[in-house]
């Protein structure tokens, strides 16, 4: 199969070929020539599939054979994105398969100034790719004319409706032209609110699917080693010293966990920096170019802020602490074994994290390798019955007793639907990165620092 065959222009081609894509991935091979055609699309892919170009190479050829004849430029593909780094990512990649066409683009998020996004909107672009809640600040503004759009693109619908978007994204919906739009809908698992979302606003979507829901790249290889609590920053660091110049990515539960590792990190002579919620945006986008420049070789991220992070080929991602929901581990994991390369998860686990790993053991079917790292093993073995401890924040409360949220300002993540309302009862993430119990069920209900993503 070969990207002339799906029937992409010249100037795409030529782009893709200087990106050294020699051959489609398996989503882009099954959407691009559906977008071709102009049908809406239900796509369920996750991060590492190559799900961007599959929209982002026939949205470009879409609108480059479609020219505006009166001179003036209004805004025609919006992509609606969850988090500021999946927004710029997506620009970014917009802007290297369109290098050699006459498209504009920009983007648009919270957290920096109005007014370069200002500009360029009085500038006129083809292309917005946004996050809800700033898009929302300037339709409020009336800065922003989305009358004239003709693709939308909702990339990672599951994690918008975690982090609580569903009023802003019916409401930005509904400022859109209705007649003749068509609508691209990604995501990693199609809960019934994202089918629900799909029947209000898509025209009849024809429906790909390459992944199955809660898999991980089959070349990714798992170890798990069970350590102490105290223990596990010196087994991080023995770890690291393995291959000092080895890029890695290592998460961690909170933001205050992620601060208080670089720093020890730091000490030990290891360049390394934090990304998470309560780092502002320039300190975020700094410290994954730092990364991806390899001017640092440690990058410390919760779940929130390295969701959708794009980093080529990253060969090893390490969890310092379990992610409280087991499908975040699946998230995690995808940053590595990315597009046909070799990738390694490594987990440390300590005896209150018993529990997660269980769930994610059975998430997973069992494919976890868990051996004890000589010098490192745990004082007492790790147990995995039914009764295996977690974390005592991760305690959650039985369905039905938490009190209902109500919908927060228009534009700003708000409520979405109890867990038990999703498949296999899938609770995502939803900002999670706070230390104490209750903010984290709050957040798994689409709670107040979500927006912060
Ligand atoms: P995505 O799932 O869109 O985040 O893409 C995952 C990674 O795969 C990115 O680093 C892309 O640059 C890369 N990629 C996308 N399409 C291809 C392709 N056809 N061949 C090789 N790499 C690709």
């Amino acid at each position: 199969m070969s990207f002339e065959s799906l029937g992409l222009a010249p100037a795409l081609l030529r782009a893709l070929s200087e990106q050294g894509y020699t051959e489609p991935t398996p989503i882009q091979a099954a959407a691009i020539p559906l977008v071709l055609q102009g049908a809406d699309l239900m796509a369920a892919a996750q991060t590492g599939t190559g799900k961007t170009a599959a929209f982002a190479l026939p949205l470009l050829q879409r609108l480059s054979e479609k020219t505006q004849g009166d001179g003036r430029r209004p805004v025609r593909a919006l992509v609606l994105t969850p988090t500021r780094e999946l927004a710029a990512q997506v620009h970014d990649n917009l802007r290297e398969y369109g290098r050699h066409l006459k498209m504009s683009s920009t983007v648009i998020f919270g957290g920096v100034g109005m007014g370069n996004q200002l500009t360029a909107l009085r500038r006129g672009v083809d292309i917005i790719v946004a996050t809800p809640g700033r898009l929302i600040d300037h339709m409020q503004q009336r800065s922003v004319d989305l009358s004239k759009i003709d693709v939308l693109v909702l990339d990672e619908a599951d994690r918008m409706l975690d982090m609580g978007f569903l009023p802003a994204l019916k409401r930005i919906l509904n400022a859109l032209p209705k007649q003749n739009r068509q609508t691209l809908l990604f995501s990693a698992t199609f809960a019934p609110e994202i089918k629900a979302l799909a029947r209000e606003f898509m025209r009849d979507p024809r429906e790909v699917s390459v992944t199955p829901a809660n898999s991980v790249a089959a070349l990714v290889t798992h170890h798990v080693h069970p350590v102490d609590a105290e223990r596990k920053r010196d087994l991080l660091l023995h770890i690291l010293s393995i291959d000092s110049r080895r890029q890695t990515l290592v998460f961690s539960r909170t933001k205050h966990g992620a601060d208080k590792l670089v720093r020890h990190l730091e000490v030990s002579g290891i360049r390394a920096a934090a990304i998470h919620g309560n780092k502002s945006q320039n300190a975020r986008t700094k410290a994954l170019s730092d990364f991806k420049a390899n001017k640092i070789t440690v990058l410390v991220a919760t779940d929130i802020a390295a969701r959708g992070i794009d980093i080529d080929q990253l060969p090893v991602v390490i969890n310092y602490d379990l992610p409280m929901v087991a499908e975040d581990y699946v998230h995690r994991i995808g940053r590595t074994g990315r597009a046909g390369s070799d990738g390694q998860a490594i987990s440390l686990v300590s005896h209150d994290e018993a529990g997660l790993l269980r769930d994610i053991r059975r998430l997973l079917k069992d494919e976890l390798n868990v051996s004890d790292m000589a010098g490192y093993e745990p004082s007492t073995p790790l147990r995995t019955d039914a009764a295996a401890p977690r974390p005592k924040q991760a305690q959650r409360q039985p369905q039905g007793q938490r009190p209902p949220r109500s919908g927060s300002r228009d534009g700003k993540p708000g409520q979405r639907p109890p867990a038990s309302h999703r498949p296999h009862g899938h609770v995502n993430n939803g900002g999670g990165e706070h230390a104490t119990g209750n903010k984290r069920r709050r957040n798994r209900r689409g709670g107040a620092a979500s927006n912060k993503a």
